[in-house]
């Protein structure tokens, strides 16, 4: 086995959370090699809708430029709909930006890996982190697989892990299973379509559509292409694996506000899905070693904020550890301090996705928000998606209790169902506010939106009998837990 010379940091996975930690390293001087097993451009597991908050990271990042050269809609407006009843709002500014975007993985996590490259980062495709090194109880350096098979030992102060919630840093570091986590109840399943709404007011809205137990999201892409996500009940996957236009058939049919969006798109690329979107909190840093992005904690995909986070905490955890490298006690103060601040601004998030992912049906109350909140200014439903506030602030218990109230009094209402559900809600909430007011670092206890039955590893949902897999093997290499693996960019796109 060969070595070579000592780096500042190794960043061990480069999209969202590992680029975003070798651009800041980098800026501050540091010397950083940042590795991958996949070659860039290179596609994932993903829906990447990115709101104006995550936008605004990634202008943060100096990569906003890149992102934006496939040309992408700006999404100006979110709209919520559920049953017939709208809740359209204007994206409020963060940090100067004030749209929402959709572009590929393939693209955007090229453009990440090159403006880490630019910032002085040396990138290692092809390259798996294989093992780790320890010395004197820290971790020192890794053994690298390169694209020829050969394994070598590299030394670093300060070892990223950025590789994905099937992190092996994770389970290197002996932090792989996590100490709080919610296995959540909605699937995905989604397909790329030519647009049919291209030059209209569509193309300018995220929009989610909801109707019985399934949402639909629909997002514009560049190229005049757009996404459509399904989020309904993972045991409806092996239907959409065995037959994705019969299913698709289904949706339209079962939600006209989808079928008014998307009614007669052609163009269709094979269905891509996953049943298992386990939320989760690991612990994420200890001597020597960090887990940034969902290596260290992943929270439900239906509330779209993992990538915004992952580049977050990435660089914050760059920017942290850069100037305090040469001293390891106090880099271990700076990573932990991070690893806090996470916790502490994503706990609620984390709860709303978990909330989100319950099954129900549009209830009154839902109806009831999104009608009297249409047209917001400020907004309020996309302040949670931006993170400007808390989705227990937004729809805090005072305000619940004033729509429960009028929902009840509407004419035929079901005032027994109501009131259930306001209380299971109060429920909920009072849990999130108390982690909020004493929170407890790495709290173990679990809170009213966690499902109870809970475990690690997760379970695996039963295929169907007969039920095919749904993109076709020969065409794009699926992982076989079909959490997310890369794919070579533009395997799958192919005509319905
Ligand atoms: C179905 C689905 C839909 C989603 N939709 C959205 C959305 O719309 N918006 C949003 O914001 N978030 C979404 N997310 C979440 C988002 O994709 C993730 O939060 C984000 O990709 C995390 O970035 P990351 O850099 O932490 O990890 P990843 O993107 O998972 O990247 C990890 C990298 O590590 C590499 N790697 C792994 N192991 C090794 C190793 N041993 N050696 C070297 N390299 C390694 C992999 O090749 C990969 O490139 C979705 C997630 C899922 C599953």
């Amino acid at each position: 086995m060969t070595s070579s010379p000592h780096y500042d940091a190794l960043v061990v996975g480069a999209r969202c959370a590992g680029s975003a930690a070798a651009i800041a390293l980098a800026r501050a001087g540091r010397r950083v090699l940042l590795v991958d097993r996949t070659a860039f451009p290179s596609d994932t597991l993903s829906t990447h809708v990115n709101f104006p908050s995550a936008v605004a990271e990634i202008d943060k990042l100096g990569a906003l430029e890149r992102v934006m050269a496939c040309d992408p809609p700006k999404a100006t407006h979110g709209m919520v709909q559920a049953d017939g009843v709208r809740c359209l709002e204007r994206f409020a500014s963060v940090d100067g930006i004030d749209y929402g975007i959709c572009v590929p993985r393939p693209h955007f996590d090229d453009a990440l890996v090159r403006t880490a490259i630019d910032a002085g980062a040396e990138l290692r495709e092809r390259t798996s982190c294989e093992r780790l090194v320890w010395a004197g109880g820290r971790v020192t350096g890794a053994v690298l697989r390169g694209p020829d098979g050969e394994e070598y030992a590299v030394s670093c102060s300060l070892l990223v892990g950025a590789d994905g919630r099937r992190s092996s840093v994770a389970r290197m570091v002996g932090s792989e299973r996590p100490y709080r986590g919610s296995d959540n109840n909605r699937a995905c399943a989604f397909f790329y379509m030519d647009d049919p709404q291209v030059g209209t007011v569509w193309r300018e809205r995220l929009i989610q559509l909801r109707q019985g137990a399934t949402h639909a999201l629909i997002f514009p892409c560049p190229d005049d292409r757009v996404l459509c996500l399904f989020m309904g009940p993972r045991e409806d996957i092996p239907a959409w694996r065995k037959d994705p236009m019969g299913m698709w058939e289904r949706m339209l049919e079962e939600n006209p506000a989808v079928r008014e969006r998307l009614g007669g798109a052609t163009n269709f690329t094979k269905l891509r899905s996953t049943a298992e979107n386990p939320a989760f909190f690991r612990r994420s840093s200890g001597p020597g070693w960090c887990l940034a992005g969902d290596a260290g904690h992943f929270k439900d995909p239906i509330i779209g904020q993992g990538m915004r986070d992952a580049m977050r905490f990435g660089r914050l955890w760059g920017e942290a550890a850069a100037p305090v490298l040469d001293d390891p006690a106090a880099l271990d103060a700076a990573l932990r301090a991070v690893e806090e601040r996470r916790d502490r601004e994503c706990m609620a998030t984390y709860h709303w996705g978990n909330r989100e992912s319950r099954i129900f049906d549009v209830s009154p109350l839902h109806r009831e928000v999104l009608a009297a909140w249409d047209g917001a200014d400020p907004p309020r439903l996309l302040h949670m998606f931006d993170r400007i506030q808390s989705p227990h602030r937004v729809l805090n218990p005072l305000v619940g209790a004033r729509f429960a109230t009028r929902a009840m009094l509407r004419r035929g209402a079901d005032r027994r169902a109501i009131l259930r559900e306001a209380v299971e809600e109060l429920r909920i909430d009072a849990g999130i506010w108390r982690e909020e007011l004493f929170p407890r670092f790495r709290s173990t206890r679990q809170s009213r939106s966690e499902r109870t039955d809970w475990q690690w590893p997760p379970r695996r949902p039963a295929r169907a009998a007969g039920a095919a897999p749904a993109v076709a093997p020969a065409a794009v290499a699926v992982d076989p837990l079909d959490i997310g693996e890369s794919v070579p960019a533009g395997a799958e796109r192919v005509a319905a």
